[in-house]
């Protein structure tokens, strides 16, 4: 564990650049290659502080730390694996990027019609880089914040670093998201997200929250970020760190929650002092912090884990929020949990914290549809079945309804479940346009 707390200069490693770290002679030729192969389909990025402090070396590949941030050659099929890497070898660099782009094509880039079915709209037009799903929150995405201080293998954003422009969605004006909430006054929240929001300087980051403030229906800013796991020192030892928590600080002075939408993984990601001081600075504002992340097979399918980080956070100042189910995207037969032991990860570990980490929602789905929570697993009428709500819905009516799905010990998604005791439809589909086929998003996507 790191104890004392240094200047650290942040340094990203690509693909390329970790060749020529020390880390690299760590790794066997086999994970060296697929690092190669798998790097030319998904973004991979890491950073100092991530190889230094957060992977055990002495437990690689198995680390959750290095699988959270290094690719698998299993995060792709069998058959694309060897192909592309028959091509590599060839040197073909024209197959390689039809090859690749076909198997973006299978990855659903964009899950729960973020495309085709949130979009928002401006004077009739479409307006890049805002999305509006619930009626009260808006999601904005600065065009500076694009990136993260690392990758995560799972990301369910990944269509935002492959480089491809047509799979991304950014915006690059406030002014233009501050006319499109002056339209919808029933939006009372701003969600700033990415990529990683705070891979911005302070300034940047001031010049789209600053014209927030002037907004009186707007009540809560969140912002999503990784950074209080990747590089803690954004709050504590870069240059403008001060700056940032100064801006927390007016934010909080103009009347307005500022809520620090925290992405921790695992445990491991608050053992170094300089991530429990990023907390307690951050906190120290007057902003709230919490903690969310979705539970991956390989990373964080240990109740146990999730206990420690929950527990851990309270103790430093943060509140417990979210454990979501792996998103329908990227390499998620790779990473995907069972509805069914994703629900018995989150109970054991939500039975054994006390109240004040039971502010935890989970296991949740971001479905087209909704948040979809699973509240447990029961036998009704004779049937055993998933016990369902939404806890955030297209249409507030169907939120904290609950429904039945018959049990399946295998699904994975919502799509996967069908309604119980013999219905036809799940009650949210006689009134919603059917949800996107996966097919025809990516034919709007790529
Ligand atoms: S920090 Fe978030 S957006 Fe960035 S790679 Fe990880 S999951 Fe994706």
């Amino acid at each position: 564990m790191q104890d004392v707390i240094e200047f650290e200069k942040f340094k990203p490693y690509t693909a390329k650049s970790i060749q020529d770290t020390e880390y690299w002679h760590k790794l066997t030729p086999e994970l060296q290659e697929a690092i190669n192969v798998v790097s030319r389909v998904m973004p991979f990025r890491t950073n100092q502080y991530v190889l230094s402090t957060l992977i055990d070396w002495n437990n690689v590949p198995n680390d959750p730390m290095f699988r959270l941030t290094f690719p698998h050659r299993d995060m792709l099929l069998e058959e694309e694996y060897e192909s592309l890497h028959a091509l590599i070898a060839a040197g073909d660099q024209v197959a390689i990027k039809r090859r690749v782009e076909l198997i973006w094509r299978r990855m659903n880039p964009h899950p729960a019609g973020q495309l085709t079915h949130n979009a928002a709209l401006l004077d009739g037009k479409p307006l890049a880089g805002v999305q509006h799903k619930y009626p009260e929150t808006v999601l904005f995405f600065p065009g500076a914040g694009q990136t993260c201080h690392a990758y995560c293998t799972f990301c369910f954003r990944w269509a935002q670093f492959i480089g491809e422009e047509e799979l991304k969605f950014n915006a690059s004006e406030a002014e233009e998201l501050v006319a499109y909430l002056r339209q919808y006054p029933e939006v009372t929240d701003v969600l700033i997200t990415g990529g990683d929001p705070l891979i911005m300087n302070t300034r940047s980051l001031a010049g789209y929250i600053e014209p927030l403030l002037q907004l009186p229906q707007i009540k809560s800013i969140r912002i999503g970020t990784k950074s209080v796991a990747y590089w803690p020192q954004r709050f504590v030892t870069d240059k403008d760190a001060d700056a940032l928590l100064a801006l927390f600080r007016q934010v909080v002075a103009s009347g307005k929650n500022l809520a620090i939408m925290g992405h921790y993984s695992h445990p491991v990601e608050l053992r170094p002092a300089i991530a429990k001081e990023a907390v307690r600075r951050i906190t120290g504002t007057g902003a709230t912090l919490r903690m969310q992340s979705p539970v991956i097979r390989h990373i964080n399918e240990d109740p146990y884990a999730w206990r420690e980080l929950w527990v851990e956070g309270v103790r430093l100042g943060a509140i417990p929020y979210y454990m979501f189910v792996e998103r329908d995207t990227g390499p998620s037969h790779y990473f995907e949990l069972p509805l069914a032991q994703a629900f018995q990860i989150f109970r054991t570990a939500y039975t054994g914290v006390s109240g004040l980490a039971r502010t935890v929602r989970g296991p949740s789905m971001s479905t087209f549809y909704g948040k979809v929570v699973i509240n447990g697993i029961e036998v009704v009428a004779g049937e055993k079945v998933f016990v369902l709500t939404f806890l955030q819905a297209r249409n507030p009516d169907w939120v904290l309804r609950p429904f039945y799905a018959r049990f399946d010990p295998q699904a994975t998604w919502l799509d996967d479940l069908v309604p119980a005791f013999g219905q036809q439809h799940f009650f949210f589909e006689h009134d919603a346009e059917p949800a996107p086929r996966k097919t025809i998003a990516l034919t709007l996507a790529v």
